[in-house]
């Protein structure tokens, strides 16, 4: 039998606040800034002489995040000194957190958060200029928020990759639902990180885990994860499990792979002390936590709780309105206007996610038609009066322009016939033209049908209602 190996993951997730300063002077906050070197001052240059001053909104949107995770909010807060060097960090120290965090604990998909912390950003280096490097300061000392959540142990590499992805995506999802970042992954304004590792015993943590980084993407978190817990593993069963080290190692998305980047620092190498240029915090204090409490928006796990319960609509859409908020917010305006009739607003939704998405995503000129506009088709079609290949042409027409949608159907002849008589007619005669068909039906082939009622709405040029042609062929064939 093959030997089973435990995967464990921790996550650090790195995002930068969207406050309008920075962390510690007043220069602007501007992850757009082309131009390097432009939002700078004495502080974030950490010339001699300069005080940092904390921004308190960047320590409220914490306090938020704190309260959303549902975790403890210190009343004792400090910023430390971790000591460092790295060209991208002129003061030779980053201001972070070490023993007094803003928020301790708290729970987000599954996973337990240990605790989220303030610090600053560092400058961003450049390599791209042949024999020497450049930095930019404009990134330097904005507000950068860091969680870690406790260490999880899965049964496999794909399980551990999968929770860890999930958390990672709730978790952006909770920042921009609470404001407090815009966690662009592609523009490394939300960073993950994982620490993995592996061991033939649940629940002992191998000492020696790897850190992977540069992982820009949830696919990436995922690839990266297995790929790393997959190499511990197979060192494990070659028995060269010592050849496991501590270390920081990157992700090479072509390549598929992960490459050390440097052995990783304890704790005690960065000498943290407390800043003596900052004063101390009570938290309780400073802010009304009660009341940041009570002000919180409706978050994600709400949001889709309540979806689940008003609506009857499946789990996926549900997915894409909470991960879209402006789909939602289009979803639930249209909801609305249906009322409650269940029936009509998950029809609608079918119409949203498999139709409507699908035409906006192969031309995007298209545009969300008026939730009025979108009601009404919905309704025509329920109430018969178009069939569904109609309902799926004027959904294009009034994405183009959001014109009436009965205004297009009586233009297009596209109205179902309800005439009953009419119809009959129609079918009589199609009976009459498909011997064929009506004898493979006779014969026992039920779907024969189906060709006869294709053929119908062709002679009505798609007007008649298909359920009731199908009805009106049996009838007259009995
Ligand atoms: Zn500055
Ligand atoms: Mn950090």
């Amino acid at each position: 039998m093959e030997k089973k190996y435990y995967s464990t993951v921790g996550l650090e997730v790195h995002a930068e606040l969207k406050t309008a300063s920075k962390m510690f002077c007043s220069c602007k906050n501007d992850p757009d800034e082309i131009e390097p070197n432009k939002n700078v001052c004495p502080t974030c240059l950490a010339h001699p002489g300069s005080l940092p001053v904390p921004n308190k909104k960047a320590i409220e949107d914490v306090i938020k995040v704190g309260l959303a995770l549902g975790g403890e909010i210190a009343n004792f807060s400090e910023f430390d000194r971790k000591n460092y060097f790295y060209p991208d960090i002129p003061k030779g120290y980053q201001i972070s957190q070490y023993k007094h965090p803003i928020v301790s604990g708290g729970e987000l998909a599954g996973m337990k958060v240990t605790r989220v912390h303030l610090e600053e950003d560092t400058g961003t280096s450049k390599h791209d200029k042949g024999d020497y490097s450049v930095v930019d300061f404009n990134r330097a000392g904005v507000p950068l928020m860091e969680l870690v959540t406790e260490p999880h142990t899965f049964d496999t590499p794909e399980e551990a990759a999968k929770a860890a992805s999930v958390f990672a995506k709730e978790l952006q999802l909770l920042y921009i639902y609470l404001g407090v970042s815009e966690a662009n992954m592609d523009k490394g304004e939300f960073r993950v990180e994982a620490n993995i590792s592996i061991s033939p015993e649940k629940d002992v943590l191998n000492k020696n885990r790897v850190e992977v980084k540069n992982l820009n993407s949830f696919k990436s978190v995922e690839r990266a994860m297995i790929f790393e817990l997959n190499r511990m593993k197979g060192l494990f069963e070659e028995g060269r499990e010592n050849e496991i080290v501590q270390e920081t190692r990157g992700w090479d998305e072509m390549k598929m792979n992960t490459y050390s980047q440097r052995t990783k620092e304890n704790a005690e190498d960065y000498r943290y002390f407390p800043d003596p240029d900052i004063p101390k915090f009570k938290l309780h204090e400073m802010f009304d936590i009660g009341e940041l409490h009570r002000n919180l928006p409706e978050l994600p796990k709400a949001k889709r709780e309540r979806y689940k319960k008003d609506f009857g609509i499946k789990d996926e859409d549900i997915d894409s309105y909470v991960s879209d908020t402006i789909l939602g917010e289009f979803f639930e305006n249209v909801a609305k206007l249906l009322g409650q009739e269940e029936e009509y607003v998950a029809t609608a939704s079918n119409f949203i996610t498999s139709d409507l998405l699908g035409l906006m995503a192969k031309d995007e000129t298209l545009t969300f038609p008026s939730p009025e506009t979108f009601a009404k088709l919905i309704k025509m079609f329920k109430e018969s009066k178009l069939s569904s290949r109609a309902t799926k042409d004027i959904l294009l027409l009034i994405a183009e322009n959001d014109k009436d949608p009965e205004a297009i159907a009586n233009e297009k002849g596209m109205m179902q016939s309800n005439d009953l008589e009419g119809l009959k007619l129609v079918v009589q005669t199609i009976i009459t033209l498909n011997e064929k068909i009506v004898a493979d039906y006779k014969a026992g082939k039920e779907a024969a049908l189906q060709g006869l009622v294709g053929q119908v709405m062709k002679e009505t040029k798609g007007s008649a209602n298909p359920q009731v042609a199908l009805k009106l062929i049996k009838d007259a064939l009995q």
